[in-house]
């Protein structure tokens, strides 16, 4: 049987072990795949363009919270020309919410570099696919396999994972030598025919049911070709990696506010609060700063040689949490009467009420929200 030799060798010798059976291996994950997949809208197309909005969505999100994004950002965004014609600001609009914002920059240089140098088409081959912004070689093959039926194998967190398990790979995947390893494996068991809906049901398989925690070997289409399975090690593959210590860190914001209930915003950035660039994405925020102990006291010197503000009462909000990436922060919003905005280049004066119109960042939304709540019971 071949599984005897899934515990010795390289990576090429186990890939070799499962190619014993290749055929098979692919005809039960295929089956499976086709019965039952999940119903996406992005499974729905061919189109290229829609295929890499998806994919790019996908990255940081999860499935059920990027489907409502996919649909609002395309049917404001329908084509890749009328990505590519958009402001920046709208762009970062219909991606708020989402977080990682440069991936929406990226979509959007990579948009207009389509349109004005490629006649507005997603290029088909992978090395100018890669040349695009924000287009790694995860992304290229998805697209190109998926739309194109181009022969790459893609290689995510879920494709490496079920890969790991069905070589008995052990270590950290991440690494470079094991993650150009398991690249090739990728590529090796792609499957000629359909690729791209190879490589989504290798995904499906990583998403669904082989799963981090807890794998469903029980229900696994494909555990007779599993070394992990076999041995009995698959929960403990692969190996747990070493996460970055976490940083705390407290931003005090001032949501100013007007007697026409107008505040001031300004573009992330502005004031440079180390680590409030993490939580804001460069994009529209209230003043903030990073504090220590006396929030209150710090951000009012902030306002007073930043803005010239001087405030005569701050009121405290409600306190947030966020955790970006290894960042732990905790928001303290508070909220500062004011008769009259100071005048600063590059700021904006919307109503608090209106303010999810600008390209905002979710803990930006969640301040204001807090805010307009405290403002309409006082
Ligand atoms: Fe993953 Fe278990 Fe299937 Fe192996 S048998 S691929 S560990 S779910």
């Amino acid at each position: 049987m071949a599984h005897a030799v899934f515990r010795q060798g390289s990576g090429r010798a186990r890939v070799n072990a499962v190619r014993a059976d290749m055929a098979g291996f692919q005809r039960a994950l295929r089956a499976w795949f086709r019965a039952g997949k999940r119903d996406l809208p992005w499974r729905r197309t061919r189109d290229p363009y829609r295929i890499w909005i998806s994919e790019i969505m996908l990255q940081q999100t999860r499935v059920a919270a990027a489907v409502p994004y996919y649909e609002r950002f395309l049917k404001r965004f329908p084509t890749v020309r009328a990505l590519a014609q958009a402001r920046s600001e709208q762009v970062l609009r219909y991606w708020a919410g989402l977080g990682y914002y440069s991936r929406a920059r990226n979509l959007h240089r990579a948009a207009r570099e389509i349109v004005a140098r490629r006649s507005g088409r997603f290029p088909r081959a992978y090395d100018a696919a890669l040349r695009l912004p924000g287009v790694g070689r995860y992304t290229a093959a998805a697209v190109l396999s998926i739309a194109y039926d181009a022969p790459h194998a893609v290689l995510d967190g879920n494709v490496a994972r079920v890969l790991a398990r069905i070589e008995a790979r052990c270590g950290d995947l991440r690494a470079p030598q094991p993650w150009s390893e398991l690249q090739k494996s990728a590529q090796e068991l792609l499957a000629p025919n359909k690729p791209g809906e190879w490589n989504q049901a290798l995904m499906e398989l990583g998403a669904t049911v082989c799963t981090p925690r807890a794998p469903r070997c029980g229900s696994c289409p494909v555990s007779r070709w599993c070394a992990a399975y076999r041995l009995g090690i698959a929960e403990s593959l692969p190996a747990v990696r070493r996460k970055r210590a976490p940083v705390k860190l407290r931003i005090a914001a001032a949501v100013l506010l007007d007697p026409r209930g107008r505040t001031l915003v300004v573009k992330s950035g502005a004031g440079k609060p180390a680590g409030a660039d993490a939580l804001f994405s460069r994009m529209w925020q209230f003043p903030a700063v990073e504090v220590g102990r006396n929030a209150r006291a710090e951000l009012a010197r902030h306002l007073r040689s930043r803005f010239r503000v001087q405030a005569a009462s701050l009121l405290p909000l409600a306190q947030a949490r966020h955790t970006v990436t290894f960042r732990e922060i905790t928001l303290a919003p508070f909220l500062i009467p004011v008769e009259r905005f100071p005048e600063i280049e590059c700021a904006r004066t919307p109503l608090l009420s209106r303010l999810a119109n600008l390209a905002v960042s979710s803990a930006t939304r969640k301040i204001a929200s807090t805010a307009l709540a405290c403002t309409r019971s006082a």
